[in-house]
């Protein structure tokens, strides 16, 4: 999406670009697959959040706007696994933040002690201001408590499969660290500032995969798709099969693993630098079932786990609810998340845990994985830092950015892809 966004961009500036694609084809981790059975399975991302407008605005000028589609309101309902029971999610949130105090109480997601501690996080003082970056794990405690973890966690860990204790708030969570400054207090906070009416996600009708293929559909510039960069020089790429071309910018859209590599000979100290960068492991596991062999009411976009479960399982999505058209009538698609284990364990564990947590009967008629493992950014404390010094020791027309580096979430992957290119643009424009 990065490298897309920032081909579009140039276009739209009409400045010529090769964009090469190491795979056949174009989306990178955004893809989207019919089987047969009719299921329409998400390798990666099932929706965009629509607070940061960058990714939609990019659907509205590749001509998506009429595929969008929003999770099912008549569905919203989530589950928090706690002590080996399912209870209901608490209402009125921002993120994970009450709006009031008392549906909060009466969810019992914490014990009356961590309970009531969380909501004293009103009266917690802000940290004195300063630039020092923070873990997860340290802010949470210190405003929170430390039982608000096992709550916090699992909501964080949807967007980033991060250990707290090792995740940036600077990288990941900035808008937190600025409420609390503004207000005192995220609770505060959330409550002066409550949330714009309307969807706050948004996906396509046919997936999406929608996105990557429309804009594709629309690049005029030369795209090579089974090419590799092999590596990159102040002056170019040498391509796999040992072909150069040259150019006067170049972007590098591609995660840290890919990246180190590739400049490895160009630029030694970068590749040192974005090899310094770490990831953390995942597997999902997508089953499709008869909805008559499933007990539970499946009505609903999925569960979350209490991060002091004990349990690979971590967050399901019943994506068959949560989004139109993404299973056959009569259907259930549930898509499993797990950490620390293989894809066939994770797949046996997956079938264990549909049954005992779902009430499943049978078996699944079909199943699907997503290997993520080493591919999950970490964000490390000091992140920010970090990054600025591997943007400090590249020319300014070598550009790197994207999941690994500037935001996981595919708003900010667009962003980074445009912003690139008009940094690309900002510098031809100063040569000229
Ligand atoms: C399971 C999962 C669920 C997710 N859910 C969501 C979600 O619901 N919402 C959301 O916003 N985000 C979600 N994300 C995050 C989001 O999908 C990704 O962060 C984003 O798509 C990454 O885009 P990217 O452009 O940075 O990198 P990538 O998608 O990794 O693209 C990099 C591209 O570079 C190519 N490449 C690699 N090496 C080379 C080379 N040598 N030469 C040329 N090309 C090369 C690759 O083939 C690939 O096409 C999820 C991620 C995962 C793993």
């Amino acid at each position: 999406m990065t490298g897309l966004a920032a081909a579009w961009e140039l276009q739209q500036q009409n400045v010529p670009y090769v964009l090469f694609e190491a795979s056949g084809l174009l989306g990178g981790k955004v893809e989207t697959t019919l089987a047969d059975e009719g299921f329409l399975i998400e390798k990666a991302a099932d929706a965009f959040i629509l607070g940061k407008p960058y990714a939609a605005q990019l659907a509205r000028e590749v001509g998506l706007e009429a595929e969008a589609i929003h999770p099912r309101e008549d569905t919203k309902k989530l589950y928090f696994l706690r002590g080996g029971r399912l209870l209901d999610f608490p209402g009125h949130l921002k993120m994970f933040v009450p709006l009031d105090d008392e549906s909060f109480r009466a969810s019992g997601v914490l014990s009356p002690a961590g309970t009531e501690r969380f909501l004293n996080e009103v009266n917690v003082p802000p940290r004195p201001p300063t630039d020092e970056d923070e873990s997860l794990a340290s802010f949470v405690i210190r405003r929170f408590g430390e039982e608000a973890l096992n709550f916090i966690v699992p909501i964080a860990a949807g967007i980033y499969v991060a250990n707290p204790y090792e995740l940036s708030m600077q990288a990941a969570f900035p808008q937190f660290l600025k409420m609390e400054q503004d207000y005192g207090s995220l609770i505060a906070g959330s409550r002066a500032t409550p949330r714009a009416s309307g969807p706050i996600f948004m996906s396509f009708r046919e997936g999406m995969g929608a996105l990557p293929a429309a804009i594709a559909a629309k690049l005029t510039g030369e795209v090579r798709l089974d090419t590799p960069v092999l590596r990159v020089h102040p002056d170019g790429v040498t391509l796999a099969g040992g072909e150069k071309v040259t150019g006067s910018a170049m972007i590098l859209a591609v995660p840290a693993w890919y990246a180190a590599p590739m400049l490895s000979q160009g630029f030694p100290e970068t590749a040192q630098l974005v090899g310094e960068l770490r990831a953390n492991s995942s597997v999902a596991v997508t089953l499709a079932y008869r909805r008559e062999d499933i007990e539970f009411d499946m009505n609903m976009h999925g569960l979350l786990v209490d991060a002091s479960e004990g349990i690979p399982l971590k967050a399901m999505t019943v994506h068959s609810a949560k989004l139109h058209g993404r299973a056959p009538e009569g259907h259930v698609l549930v898509r499993c998340f797990f950490v620390g284990l293989e894809p066939m364990a994770a797949y046996r564990e997956a079938v264990k845990e549909v049954g005992r947590l779902l009430g499943a009967k049978e078996a699944p008629l079909d199943h699907w994985y997503g290997d993520w493992r080493g591919k999950n950014p970490a964000y490390q404390v000091g992140h920010l830092e970090h990054l600025a010094r591997i943007r400090q020791s590249l020319p300014p027309n070598v550009k790197i950015g994207g999941a690994s580096f500037t935001g996981v979430g595919i708003p900010d992957c667009v962003n980074a892809g445009r912003t690139m290119a008009r940094e690309v643009l900002i510098l031809r424009a100063a040569e000229a």
